[in-house]
């Protein structure tokens, strides 16, 4: 047997690391600054723990660019570093001092973990000089390489503690010579780290005075980029609503107000801090603009979160701060993670407890909120099995009255009347009161309670409630004459013989001619509607469902019946005495267009020819 180590050659690693590590180059400037915000932490944690005495001084990071010389430098008070700790450090590729002073200091708040940061400063630069001074006493270093694996150290006359990384920038990444790149990067990765920030000054204008003797006074200031103390640091019970609001509105210039927050607090087993904002989603699934953003220790890491939050939970915003979720993010690596799958339970279980909690202590408050809330509810019960049992105690169901209803009470409501002979409760709804509305008023008439459905949703939403309860379908109102809505073993008796149904039969079939195959004759009560169109409810869910994956074509009137009401007056009596073929043949075309209209099916020049037939019939 033989053992031994495997040898890595840095001369390949460079463009490895320069290749693959990283798939976005401008993170070079997240990793330099982390470090550098790293540096002025431990600097923090020594002083707290009385290892360092000394003053700290302004502890601000200045990141500066220096168009004419090609640099860029990111300068820091932090810790600096000795000889030494430059040779072990910066030297070997994939060392990290964090474990080691995580675990000297006891103290977490320390970006770094890789070791492999530093490195992606090669990404856009021929040349990194690296010049430092450490906090314990020793002489400044300058540490300089081109990015083959030789390098060159130095001494220097650096007074100030702390470390400047220079970039030389390759003409191939000349854009981080722009102060306007830099300053939009910083914005984007460093708006909320805990080190202030300065990248140059700014012209601020303040204006003094009134009226004639206004006064515009144009002042240079510090650009600072950072909120160092972001809220979702602070502690809940210490905030005001207001500052929720306030940040809200610093996260999303120009947004509606949230109507809701969460403060996520936890670090056991895992550490996550973040507010998560509710928004007026107004019964519309948003176009997303506003997401919710991941933080590592206050370094922004993405805004593509669908592998940390379940989907249903991505049209919330605000954010989410968890050292545990890894700054180097690539989706597959975030799936199968065991801390991200913790993660993502953790946040179903505030939000479901959130709106367990606003339900049961406000409940008109609740139901006012629903049309924002119940998507939100209905999306998540459809795509996460662990919320979905959570919200069956929050969920609401909403009738044509504007009355709620949880499912519990709302089986408890049309139990009876809206049992059906197998025993299963018949729930029915609308999703369009205007078009239905001569259904509901025999569902009316009948006793029966109607929901209104009306989001695109709702069909995927109560397929989900009927698969997981067994017990209730549902049944859209214009889906069966009224007498079978909700099928009982009553059944009304036909008025004519066999032999007059017959006649009815052809009557209408010839007056129908394409659509005579969705013809059915039906004994229903005689203050039913002579001729009704009604859509089979499940080849109709169906269809809708598939439209709304894109697949199929506009056929939704394809699934209709026609039904005739062979006890209706106009039909049993007026029809079936006329005298001649041709005006039977019109009297039929004519109650099957009424139920056309009826339905908005009437269109066109059918319209228009039924129109001027009713003209001439009142004449
Ligand atoms: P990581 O940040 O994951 O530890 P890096 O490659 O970014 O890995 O940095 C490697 C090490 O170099 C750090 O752990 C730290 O000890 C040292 N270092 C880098 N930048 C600085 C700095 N600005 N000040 C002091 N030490 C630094
Ligand atoms: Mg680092």
């Amino acid at each position: 047997m033989q053992k031994g180590q495997i040898e890595v050659q840095t001369q390949n690693i460079f463009p490895i690391i320069k290749k693959f590590l990283y798939s976005d180059h401008e993170i070079f400037l997240r990793e330099l600054i982390s470090n550098a915000v790293d540096a002025t932490t431990k600097l923090q944690v020594l002083a707290s723990k009385g290892v360092y005495s000394k003053e700290l001084g302004d502890l601000t990071i200045q990141i500066s660019v220096d168009k004419k010389n090609k640099t860029l430098t990111i300068a820091d008070h932090g810790i600096g570093m000795t000889e030494q700790e430059i040779k072990k450090y910066l030297n070997q590729v994939a060392f990290s001092s964090a474990q080691d002073f995580i675990k000297k200091y006891n103290d977490e708040s320390i970006i770094g973990h890789f070791g492999l940061g530093f490195y992606s400063s090669f990404m856009v630069a021929e040349r990194v000089e690296v010049k430092t001074k450490s906090y314990k006493k020793s002489k400044g270093v300058t540490w300089q390489c081109d990015g083959e694996p030789e390098y060159i150290i130095d001494e220097n006359d650096k007074k100030d503690r702390g470390t400047e990384v220079i970039l030389h920038i390759d003409d191939d990444n000349k854009e981080f010579l722009e102060d306007a790149r830099i300053e939009a990067l910083l914005n984007k990765y460093c708006r909320f780290l805990p080190v202030q920030i300065q990248f140059g000054t700014k012209t601020e204008t303040r204006y003094e005075g009134e009226g004639d003797d206004r006064k515009e006074i144009k002042e240079e200031v510090d650009n600072l980029i950072n909120n160092t103390a972001p809220l979702w640091k602070k502690k809940p019970n210490k905030i005001t609503e207001e500052q929720y609001k306030d940040f809200y509105r610093e996260l999303y210039p120009m947004s509606m107000e949230p109507m809701f927050w969460i403060h996520l607090n936890i670090d056991f087993p895992f550490n996550l801090t973040g507010i998560l904002y509710f928004p007026k989603l107004n019964n519309q699934f948003e176009v997303q603009k506003n997401k919710i953003q991941l933080y590592s220790n206050q370094v922004y890491v993405t805004d593509e979160v669908k592998e940390i939050v379940p989907e249903f939970l991505t049209l919330l915003h605000g954010v989410i701060d968890s050292p545990d979720i890894p700054l180097n993010v690539s989706r597959s690596y975030l799936q199968s993670d065991h801390n991200v799958k913790k993660i993502t339970g953790y946040i179903t279980k505030k939000v479901a407890e959130k709106l367990n909690s606003l339900f049961k202590k406000d409940r008109p408050s609740y139901e006012s909120k629903w049309s924002d809330v119940g998507i939100f509810v209905k999306y998540g019960m459809i795509s996460e099995e662990k919320f979905y049992d959570k919200a069956l105690k929050f969920v609401l169901l909403e009738n044509v009255e504007n009355e709620f209803f949880t499912i519990e009470e709302y089986k408890e409501k049309i139990k009876g009347l809206q049992t059906d002979k197998h025993d299963k409760l018949v729930v029915l709804y609308t999703n369009d009161v205007n078009i239905h509305d001569s259904y509901l008023k025999e569902a009316k008439s009948k006793g029966y309670d109607v929901l209104v459905m009306n989001h695109v949703l709702d069909n995927h939403f109560m397929q989900h409630l009927e698969q997981k309860d067994g017990n209730v379908v549902f049944v859209r109102i214009d889906s069966d004459t009224i007498d079978n809505l909700v099928q009982k073993d009553e059944k009304t008796e036909s008025v004519l013989s066999e032999k007059q149904q017959e006649k009815i039969k052809s009557i209408f079939e010839d007056s129908l001619e394409d659509a005579k195959s969705k013809l059915q004759l039906k004994a229903l009560s005689p203050d039913s509607h002579p001729v009704l169109i009604t859509r089979p409810e499940f080849l109709r869910r169906m269809q809708e469902m598939q439209n709304l994956q894109g697949m199929g074509g506009s056929g939704m009137d394809d699934f209709y019946n026609i039904i005739v009401n062979t006890n209706h007056p106009l039909v049993a009596e007026k029809l079936l005495n006329m005298k001649s073929a041709e005006k039977k043949g019109n009297f039929a075309k004519y109650l099957f267009n009424l139920a056309r209209l009826n339905q908005n099916l009437l269109q066109g020049e059918e319209l228009t020819d039924f129109i001027s037939k009713s003209l001439e019939f009142i004449k």
